[in-house]
């Protein structure tokens, strides 16, 4: 695979789904040959474009179901072409005429959003419509008790509108190797849950609750079918794994213009560096609202120009940001990486106490993305 960016001259980011298709065949490695694999393409693909990421997926044909968090992801979907079904983690009662218009499947996960639904349905004049019910076993987010899960499965028996395809759950902390006490009781609830629900039951229901992170640690609580995000983006969410993983999204831009900072002189907003010796300061076209959020401001963030490390000068402003050049022998018009496969997000992320997840889904929809298979 090849690709030159050195003509492309702006703020860009390269998606690269050969790491993609190399990610989730490595995650389906790890699974029983009649384990379904579900992508999850909420939050635009975590930054990457639910549309283009999933028509890749389909097209390839690496993965069984996708999921989204909510009906306009899955309408988005629907548009580009995905014919595979679509779970909608978190759909709202405001939501069911979309979902059925675009054959979105629902995942009920309270009484009130349950006997809507079936209300809805049957005022529709369908049966049978595929439906996945939430369970919750400790993280307390979403999702049915297990003491309501035995009346719910009565009222779900009384009635033909709507059929139940899968049941989950959600570990709250698979990839924290000192919570496996925590996901093993998850797990253990969780397959209680599965016990009362099957006894309801005469056809199969699937039943899934592991995450990336799940897949990896949990390789028991498999189940039918596993869900993975951050794993298909390349990130492992643990060291031991990374080596496995090839992050799919590269962070580039160029430097617009070189300043020689004077001693005393300030870079950007509020007087926010200030230098204490001769220093030269590149201005590369990135900033908070591209998602690299005023948090990676005052050498808490950096970028990699030429292979060498060059940290924020002051606040990052709305469009841009300034770093320091000073030991760095570059120009105007130089490459700049923010991150890539080997300078990861996820380092990034870390170095502002937070994770891979929130930096790369925050990566504004006006930066351009090209991919490259
Ligand atoms: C976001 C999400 C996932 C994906 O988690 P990763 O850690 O990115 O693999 C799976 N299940 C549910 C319910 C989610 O909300």
């Amino acid at each position: 695979m090849t690709y030159n960016t050195s003509q492309i001259g702006s703020t860009h980011l390269i998606i690269r789904l050969d790491n993609l298709e190399h990610n989730v065949r490595f995650l389906r490695s790890k699974l029983n040959e009649n384990t379904l694999f579900m992508a999850v393409v909420k939050a635009f693909s975590y930054g990457n474009n639910h549309c283009e990421i999933a028509s890749f997926l389909q097209k390839k044909n690496l993965v069984d179901y996708f999921a989204v968090a909510c009906v306009s992801e899955g309408v988005e979907l629907r548009e580009a072409g995905i014919r595979k079904p679509i779970l909608v983690l978190h759909p709202q009662i405001s939501d069911f005429e979309e979902i059925i218009k675009y054959e979105l499947e629902p995942t009920l996960y309270s009484k009130r959003i349950l006997s809507h639904f079936i209300e809805f349905v049957e005022n529709k004049g369908k049966t049978a419509y595929p439906v996945h019910l939430k369970c919750n076993s400790g993280m307390n987010r979403l999702g049915f008790l297990l003491d309501q899960i035995t009346d719910v499965c009565q009222i779900l028996g009384r009635q033909k509108t709507i059929f139940v395809k899968t049941a989950f759950s959600h570990l709250f902390a698979s990839e924290d190797k000192n919570a496996s006490e925590f996901m093993e009781k998850q797990i253990s609830l969780f397959i209680e849950f599965q016990n009362v629900i099957k006894k309801h039951f005469s056809h199969k229901i699937l039943f899934h609750t592991c995450n990336t992170s799940g897949i990896l640690n949990y390789p028991h609580a498999h189940f039918d079918m596993v869900r993975s995000g951050i794993g298909m983006y390349g990130f492992a969410n643990d060291s031991e794994y990374q080596s496995d993983f090839r992050p799919i999204t590269i962070l580039k831009s160029f430097i617009s213009q070189i300043n020689e900072i004077p001693v005393g002189g300030y870079v950007g907003y509020n007087f926010g560096f200030q230098a204490d010796k001769v220093t030269r300061s590149a201005t590369i076209a990135v900033g908070h609202a591209d998602g690299l959020n005023r948090i990676y401001g005052k050498g808490i963030g950096f970028v990699y120009i030429k292979g060498k490390k060059a940290p924020i000068l002051g606040n990052v402003c709305m469009d841009m940001l300034m770093v320091d050049v000073t030991d760095i022998d570059c120009q105007e018009g130089e490459e700049v990486t923010v991150f890539d496969e080997k300078y990861t997000a996820e380092i990034l992320a870390e170095n502002a106490q937070t994770i891979s997840y929130e930096l790369i889904t925050s990566l504004s929809r006006r930066i351009k993305r090209i991919y490259v298979e």
